[in-house]
């Protein structure tokens, strides 16, 4: 039987990404997105062809929920558990920029309340249901002595990545609701990698530096001027590919003793210099 994971906002981006990479492993998928299901069948029918080009089979499906909602986490995970039967990996990737970027003076309560519900309460209701069910699924195993070294059955090693951004540490003055939402996730993560470590299920932050997606399109120029500079120091654009490879390591359980870990995917862009 396959592994099993759900992505949110994987319709486009560094979800899709994150999905392509799962899906090359074997990765039974439900793909999250919100209202753009033209690119939710596209992004399904790319993680059909990069698992068959692997030699895997896997089944696939795409949910349209709002992570900010809560009828629709309820229901997106509801819809998770009947096609997917248990999860053994959640990655709360779905979020979004302000529409407009404005000066931390002049920063509305819309935008930042829009900002706090996708990119924090979204990630941590979902963790926090995701993570009841993943301990209980542990125990139900442990109980019945399923898993164990030569019984056949595949060991259940759950995990939960959030993706969140150097924006968790760096402050954009002209988009300070974002920078405080990612901040915030890093806590979301320490506090899950805490309260689950003992339940046997491992959480992550990935940190993206500068991606080529949707969101970072509208200021191309801008950051190709400071790759030309040197920032990050391996000049040049992330990928969504580059977070899918970083998603996969944790996957597949390459990182066994650690939990609350942050793994900057972002070319060098956190390394101070002198
Ligand atoms: P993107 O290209 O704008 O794609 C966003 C994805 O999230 C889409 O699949 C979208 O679905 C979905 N989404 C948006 N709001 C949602 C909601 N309320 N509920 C469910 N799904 C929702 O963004 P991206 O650049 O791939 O970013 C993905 C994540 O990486 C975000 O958390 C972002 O903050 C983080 N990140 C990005 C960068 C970067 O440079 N791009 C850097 C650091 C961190 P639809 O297609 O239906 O709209």
């Amino acid at each position: 039987m396959n592994r099993a994971a759900l992505i949110t906002g994987a319709s486009r981006g560094i979800g899709r990404g994150i999905a392509r990479a799962l899906a090359s492993r074997g990765f039974d998928l439900m793909l999250n997105y919100v209202r753009n299901a033209a690119a939710a069948d596209e992004a399904s029918a790319a993680c059909l062809e990069a698992a068959r080009e692997a030699g895997h089979a896997i089944r696939v499906r795409a949910c349209s929920a709002d992570v900010a909602v809560a009828a629709d986490r309820d229901r997106l995970l509801a819809e998770a558990r009947s096609f997917l039967g248990p999860l053994d990996l959640l990655v709360s990737n779905a979020g979004v920029a302000p529409e407009v970027r404005r000066d931390v003076l002049e920063t509305t309560e819309a935008s930042f309340d829009r900002l706090m519900a996708v990119n924090v309460k979204g990630p941590f209701f979902l963790a926090q249901q995701a993570g009841r069910e993943m301990a209980a699924e542990v125990g139900r195993r442990a109980a019945a002595g399923l898993g164990e070294a030569g019984d056949g059955v595949r060991a259940y090693r759950p995990r939960i990545v959030f993706i969140s951004s150097l924006s968790a540490y760096t402050a954009s003055v002209n988009r300070a609701e974002y920078c405080i939402s990612k901040a915030a996730l890093a806590m979301v993560t320490k506090l899950f990698a805490v309260r689950l470590a003992a339940e046997g299920v491992g959480v992550f932050e990935i940190r993206p530096g500068i991606v080529a997606t949707d969101m970072t399109e509208p200021v191309r120029a801008r950051y190709d001027a400071l790759l030309r500079e040197g920032i990050p120091p391996m000049r040049r654009w992330g990928t969504p590919e580059d977070i899918g490879r970083a998603v996969v390591a944790v996957a597949e359980d390459l990182l066994p003793f650690s939990t609350g870990e942050v793994l900057n995917v972002d070319g060098g862009f956190h390394l101070r210099q002198l």
